[in-house]
């Protein structure tokens, strides 16, 4: 199979996204599945993995079981 220049820099390309992908894809520490997750800090310290659906659901419940204020901040990751 021969490539063209413009293919074989697509191809590339599109090989960089994936493994990009690969890179952000984590188990959710909150509904267990396995998403495009971000690290998140719990009030400063802790570090979790948490989906963009979770992330507040498990703030509000975290700070309902507690009773202790929780914040979470998105890691610098
Ligand atoms: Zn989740």
């Amino acid at each position: 199979m021969d490539l063209t220049a413009m293919e074989f820099r697509e191809l590339i390309t599109m090989r960089e996204n994936i493994r990009h992908k690969v890179d952000l894809l984590e188990v959710c520490w909150s509904c267990q599945k396995v998403s495009e997750c971000r690290q998140w800090l719990v009030n400063g310290s802790v570090p979790v993995w948490l989906c963009d659906e979770c992330v507040e659901e498990v703030a509000y419940r975290m700070t309902d079981e507690t009773g202790i204020p929780l914040s979470l901040t998105a890691s610098g990751k």
